[in-house]
């Protein structure tokens, strides 16, 4: 497996470094971290360095994930992301420890499931501040249902409230949102007589409060993937974390073929592999090469940055990249491998393909 083509190359010395990084800036803050692993498709060496470096709450929106990790790590807790549906609600208790819910109904049905299995489960309810995927959207629904679980539902365990920012709506957490969280969790411990466990202030996206010190007094709990994995969100957000590494992941993938060729096609233009009507910009004759990488193993190929910034991303299809190499020092050949950062899209795909070898640095152990 060691010269297979196309891969990712996984750094788990530098992972682990990234960990204990914001392990430590959280810690300032008072707050815990929940590691999510549905973007690095809980690989199970990946799971090893987030408990080593540190982590003990590891968490995904995927069943098969949490048995993955609880199979490795027993003592790790586990939170359920997704809200679950009803069919996989014992199988979920089964695996985790803790999960997000939003809905009366299924809060109801784990406390059946939980009373059937002879356990208990925690609940973390989760509040919509107005990205508009998963949540409660008026404040008194919330209140309800923390009082049914506090009250009403004796194998269901309210730990706490959190919200999700950033993922659907585009939403960016800031004191004003985040602060009515806390507001929140206020009033509900006024309501049921004791102090919520967790306040969960939501993803990477939060993670540039943490940071200047702008996370609201309150929020005590992130849940954070790409942060750990990635610098790509320094692109969109207006901050940087230095001491991360955001080469962790690496894709490498082959040249099969250089061509000086014309940049525009040649004939009448429909649409392409996958339906899209693309546009072709002429930029005249120049030095392609084709990689053996294409969008069943990456989604999005302009999502690939390449090490060698000479190289320009011209586009591909299932099964192939093309890159303009025209302007690059490096002479290539056929058969060098070339290099590339990714953002956070790459990083799900790269690392669910059966199609894309994974190699990894390890440390001396
Ligand atoms: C995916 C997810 C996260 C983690 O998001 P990152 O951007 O990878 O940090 C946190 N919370 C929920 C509910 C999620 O679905």
């Amino acid at each position: 497996m060691e010269n297979l083509y196309p891969r990712t190359v996984i750094d788990l010395i530098k992972l682990k470094s990234n960990v204990e990084t914001l392990l430590g800036k959280a810690k300032e803050n008072g707050v815990t971290i929940s590691g999510v692993v549905k973007g690095v498709n809980a690989l199970p060496e990946i799971i090893d360095t987030l408990v080593a470096g540190g982590l003990c709450s590891l968490s995904s929106s995927r069943l098969s994930q949490l048995e993955q990790v609880k199979n490795q790590h027993p003592e790790i807790e586990t939170l359920m992301l997704r809200i679950p549906m009803l069919s996989e609600l014992e199988r979920m208790i089964l695996c985790s420890d803790i999960s997000l819910n939003t809905e009366i109904t299924t809060l109801k049905a784990i406390n059946d499931c939980c009373q059937k299995l002879n356990t208990t489960h925690d609940v973390i309810l989760m509040v919509d501040l107005g990205d508009l995927r998963e949540g409660f959207f008026e404040d008194e629904h919330l209140f309800e249902a923390a009082i049914l679980v506090e009250n009403n539902l004796e194998h269901v365990h309210l730990r706490g409230i959190g919200t999700n920012l950033g993922c659907y709506g585009s939403v960016q957490p800031d004191q004003t949102n985040l602060g009515r969280l806390t507001d929140l969790a206020a009033e509900i411990e006024r309501r049921i007589e004791r102090p919520l466990g967790i306040v969960s202030g939501g993803a990477s996206t939060s993670v540039p409060l943490l940071l200047n010190g702008s996370l609201p007094k309150g929020i005590n709990h992130l849940r954070i993937g790409d942060n750990l994995f990635l610098r790509d969100m320094e692109n969109y957000f207006d901050y940087t974390f230095p001491e991360m590494h955001g080469d962790v992941f690496t894709i490498e993938a082959e040249i099969i073929e250089i061509k000086e060729k014309p940049s525009h096609p040649i004939g009448t233009i429909t649409v392409d592999a996958f339906g899209n009507k693309a546009q072709y910009q002429d930029i005249g004759s120049h030095k392609r090469a084709l990689l053996a990488i294409g969008r069943q193993d990456l989604g999005d190929l302009t999502k690939l940055v390449p090490y060698d910034s000479a190289i320009k991303l011209i586009g591909g299809s299932s099964d192939h990249a093309i890159i303009d190499i025209t302007n690059s020092e490096k002479n290539y050949q056929i058969g060098d491998v070339v290099s590339f950062n990714i953002e956070y899209e790459l990083l799900l795909y790269s690392t669910s393909s059966p199609y894309v070898y994974k190699k990894f640095i390890k440390g001396v152990s």
